[in-house]
């Protein structure tokens, strides 16, 4: 009975699991191994080769999510999440395709005298059933499904002909994924979107986050210092979470750090936050760096960065990302997002 095959396959697996996991002997030394296991059934779990196999890898991938030396049992949800994926990531495919991720812009303010100085791009995709889907979704997935060069550079140029139009002083920034920096293309796209926007270099600037410095040091440095002799600007963004490490700041001179949002989160709080950022801004004093806060949501929050010396906030305070029109807008009508900055400056 399937009840009894069921049972079976556990217990198969479970010997497996424990002589695997025995200790052995090599000539030198003692060694361990592990293994998780993915289990189908046959029929209810598919009746060809294909689709077992395809199967029992769905089910083995769960196992070792839930840990080493686990054994796990395919179901219908994990099949339906597996379709799930596949068939989001042709949308996004077409989506790219058809130039169809949008950006939002959400200004940067200075800390005095409260202008807008630069607006940040932010990946939008508004799916036809599904509506927004979050942007840390849509763009993990093209940087497993290898469509985030593509979309990198769509939107770098897309961001670069918006800023075109903004006033002279108004910079645009982009955000790029640590992924763009191993196709060994990045510079030779970032400056063809420069000319062909006709954008001066140096109202362009990129956001890049430490996980970019994970994989090879040297070849990363050395592509951010071909960035940096085009003109553009180089940002370190979402500074304080993580691995951040206060070496990167000897191998290169960013020109801004972004403090991360959950230190901004915290400041009014935590001491230990307000003093990341007193020790960042002091970073940023000595190396000749601007240094952003973002996501501010409070006056307080305000009150606290700018008397700890931030060159530059963004945030809810301020304005959401909006729409590439309500920017030009707000650029036009000269808003001063920041007049409550510059009272508490
Ligand atoms: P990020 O670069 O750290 O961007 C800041 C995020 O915080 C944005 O979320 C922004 O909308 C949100 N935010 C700004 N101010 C506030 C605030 O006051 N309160 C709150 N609660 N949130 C605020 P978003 O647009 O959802 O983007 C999330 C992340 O997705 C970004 O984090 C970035 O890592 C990534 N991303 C977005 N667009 C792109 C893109 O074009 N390329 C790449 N590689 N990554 C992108
Ligand atoms: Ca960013
Ligand atoms: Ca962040």
């Amino acid at each position: 009975t399937a009840a009894r095959l069921r049972e079976r396959a556990d217990e198969v697996a479970s010997a497996i699991l424990t002589s695997v996991a025995e200790p052995f002997k090599t000539g030198r030394v003692v060694a361990h191994a592990g293994a998780s296991i993915g289990i189908v059934l046959m029929p209810e779990d598919g009746h060809t080769t294909g689709q077992l196999r395809e199967n029992a890898d769905l089910a083995l991938y769960r196992a070792k999510q839930m840990g080493k030396g686990k054994a796990c049992f395919f179901n219908a949800e994990m099949d339906a999440a597996a379709q799930d994926r596949r068939k989001l990531e042709t949308e996004l495919r077409e989506a790219i395709e058809r130039d169809g991720i949008e950006l939002a812009y959400q200004p940067v303010v200075a800390a005095k005298p409260g202008q807008i100085t630069s607006a940040e791009a932010l990946a939008r995709w508004t799916h036809p059933d599904r509506g927004p889907i979050r942007p840390d979704i849509f763009i993990s997935l093209a940087e497993e499904c290898g469509l985030i060069d593509r979309l990198g550079e769509q939107l770098l140029r897309r961001a670069c002909r918006d800023a075109q139009e903004w006033p002279d002083h108004v910079r645009v920034a982009v955000n790029l994924s640590p992924l763009q920096f191993l196709s060994g293309s990045l510079i030779e796209t970032v400056r063809r979107a420069i000319d062909d926007s006709g954008i001066r270099a140096d109202r362009v600037q990129l956001e890049v986050t430490e996980g970019l410095v994970i994989r090879d040091v040297e070849r990363t440095f050395e592509q951010l210092e071909a960035l940096r002799a085009l003109g553009i600007q180089v940002l370190i963004d979402d500074f304080g979470v993580g691995y951040s490490s206060l070496s990167y700041f000897q191998r290169f001179p960013f020109d801004k750090v972004k403090i991360d949002k959950s230190c901004v989160d915290d400041i009014v709080t935590s001491r230990a936050a307000k003093a990341i950022v007193q020790a960042v801004v002091g970073l940023g004093e000595a190396l000749d760096m601007g240094v952003v806060a973002e996501g501010v949501e409070t006056e307080e929050q305000m009150r606290i960065l700018v008397a700890s010396g931030c060159t530059h906030l963004q945030g809810y305070l301020f304005s959401k990302p909006v729409s590439v029109h309500t920017l030009r807008k707000m650029l036009m009508a000269k808003r001063n997002l920041g007049a409550k900055v510059s009272k508490a400056a």
